[in-house]
């Protein structure tokens, strides 16, 4: 078992911490305003060489896999003390464009060199009004009319509504009950019958909108098919990049917030001393790094064992992201304490930081799906039904 990076991923492990550390003193007023210069954002993450990390070179991707996802992102999310640095990373290499690897040719040669190279780049579109957990019970549809599909539907909580055109989109195909109908479509919001909604207002991961997106008789050519019906669980299979995603997330954040945490209390006298000098508190920031030292090899063993090195395992993942969203909004509440009356202030980053980890608990799956997956992995000849 060997835990060390090779050079080339401490490279770019150095490379990600510099480019996030430049983004750092932007992170607030994209969050105050709500409207961060995406565009711009994403030109830099770009020019840095950070687009397409884990897409295969045919497509103009850099040729790493799960493990180089991870590393840029985590380090982004951790210098940056922002969620939006990673954004380009995501729509460029993560979930969207791996689905479109399962696809066929025409797919993959329509829309993978753009997505990858940063033209056009990728939201999910799996969430619906009532169905987040349930998405089995998605209502979505697909159906087929000569060479088309024609869809119909409504997505919401559509992370980069307002900055992404692409959105590898989950669907009902030919009204096929159950999972086995599911599948996948590429739906270009720029086609007619496609509406983008602003959606709610979030109190974190602010800067784009998670907006909705309302299909109707949207016109899809067939070569637009990511996955047909019937092949729900290995478009999921791709969908654990999401996971991985998120892991890198409660990586960064909680690191994120630990930094702020060992500043201030090093900094803040109280009776005549630093507060870290007091037991309470060297204790607690020693829980911090504890906790983060067995995220950090949850979330790394998940990436490492991801098969063909691309797509993450599902009970590793699941595991390692529900330790993330459970301990996660403990380390960054615990920072924001020991920040004492000016934690919950915006002179601070730590309310940020926290806001946006709180934002993330259920993002990519809700910590009680998780459990269950979990335990249905660990009982596998008993049945825990979901509805
Ligand atoms: C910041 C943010 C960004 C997001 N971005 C995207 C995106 O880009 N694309 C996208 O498609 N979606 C996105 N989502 C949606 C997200 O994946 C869903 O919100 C999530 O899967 C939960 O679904 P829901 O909101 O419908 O909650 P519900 O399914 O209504 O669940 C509510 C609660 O009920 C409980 N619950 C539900 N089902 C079960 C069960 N079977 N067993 C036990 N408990 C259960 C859980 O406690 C759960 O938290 C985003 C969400 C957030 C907050």
């Amino acid at each position: 078992m060997d835990f060390t990076l090779t050079p080339d991923q401490r490279d770019l492990q150095a490379r990600a911490e510099k480019l996030g550390r430049s983004f750092a003193d932007q992170a607030a007023s994209w969050d105050e305003s709500d409207d961060a210069p995406y565009r711009e954002l994403f030109e830099r993450v770009g020019a840095e060489g950070f687009l397409g990390i884990a897409m295969p070179t045919e497509y103009g991707g850099q040729g790493g896999g799960a493990v180089e996802y991870l590393i840029v992102v985590e380090a982004l999310f951790r210098y940056a003390q922002s969620w939006l640095p990673p954004e380009p990373v995501f729509c460029t290499s993560g979930p969207g464009p791996s689905m479109l690897l399962l696809g066929d040719d025409a797919v993959k040669d329509k829309y993978l060199h753009d997505i990858v190279a940063g033209r056009r780049a990728c939201n999910i579109a799996l969430t619906e009004p009532d169905a987040g957990s349930a998405l089995t019970h998605l209502r979505t549809t697909a159906v087929r009319d000569g060479d088309d599909f024609i869809v119909n539907g409504h997505k919401s909580f559509l992370t980069g509504s307002n900055v992404n055109d692409l959105n590898a989109t989950f669907v009902r195909f030919d009204e096929i009950p159950g999972p086995k109908g599911i599948g996948a479509v590429v739906v270009d919001a720029t086609v007619p019958g496609v509406e983008i909604r602003r959606g709610p207002v979030f109190i974190g991961d602010r800067g784009i909108h998670h907006g909705e997106m309302v299909l109707t008789d949207v016109r899809v050519p067939a070569e637009n098919v990511i996955v047909g019906p019937g092949q729900f669980a290995r478009l999921m299979t791709a969908f654990n990049l999401e996971r991985l995603h998120n892991c890198g997330f409660w990586l960064g954040f909680s690191q994120a917030a630990y930094d702020e945490a060992a500043i201030y209390t090093q900094r803040r006298v109280a009776f005549g001393r630093p507060v870290i000098e007091f037991q309470s508190v060297y204790h607690d920031l020693a829980d911090m790094w504890v906790q983060i030292e067995a995220l950090r090899l949850l979330a790394y063993r998940a990436a490492a064992s991801a098969i063909d090195g691309r797509f993450p395992r599902l009970a590793e993942v699941s595991q390692a992201k529900l330790f993330g969203a459970t301990v996660g909004p403990q380390i960054t509440l615990k920072a924001m304490e020991l920040h004492g009356g000016y934690g919950p202030t915006t002179d601070f980053a730590i309310q940020r930081i926290h806001r946006d980890c709180v934002t993330n608990v259920v993002a990519g799956g809700a910590p009680a799906v998780l459990r269950n997956g979990v335990a249905a992995g660990l009982f596998p000849d008993r049945k825990f039904p979901q509805g």
